[in-house]
């Protein structure tokens, strides 16, 4: 199984679970990528981050946008894809599993209630 983990807002948001996940996945012979729409100049801080979580991973993958990601997933056959943003999962195609982790940037912890764009929702008022 191929595996893709957004950074910022997942693994940055849950390191603990993330490290436990792809050891987990790795030591069972499943592939786990780093997949972000960072600037490829930050890897170094990036793997000295991912190193003081713990988390193993097999490969970068650098996107040049957010829709971008979708793209990767396809190139890479990533079976599951675990992000925060709805630009990213929306174009990922349903070949891959898609979970959506919540944050304060993308859900109202208070009213209990998701954030969403115009674009992201399909209404059926
Ligand atoms: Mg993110």
């Amino acid at each position: 199984m191929r595996v893709a983990l957004d950074f910022d807002g997942t693994i940055t948001e849950h390191p603990e679970f993330f490290r436990v996940l792809s050891v987990a996945l790795r030591a069972s012979g499943s592939e786990v990528i780093v997949l972000t729409y960072r600037h490829p100049a930050l890897r170094p801080v990036m793997v000295e981050q991912l190193a003081a979580w713990g988390i193993e991973y097999n490969r970068f993958q650098f996107a040049r946008n957010q829709e971008d990601k979708a793209f990767w997933c396809e190139t890479l056959s990533v079976d599951v894809f675990f992000e925060d943003t709805d630009a990213c999962l929306m174009p990922v195609t349903s070949r891959t599993l898609v979970m959506k982790v919540r944050n304060a940037k993308n859900f109202d912890f208070t009213n209990r209630q998701w954030m969403a764009t115009a674009s992201s929702v399909k209404s059926d008022t």
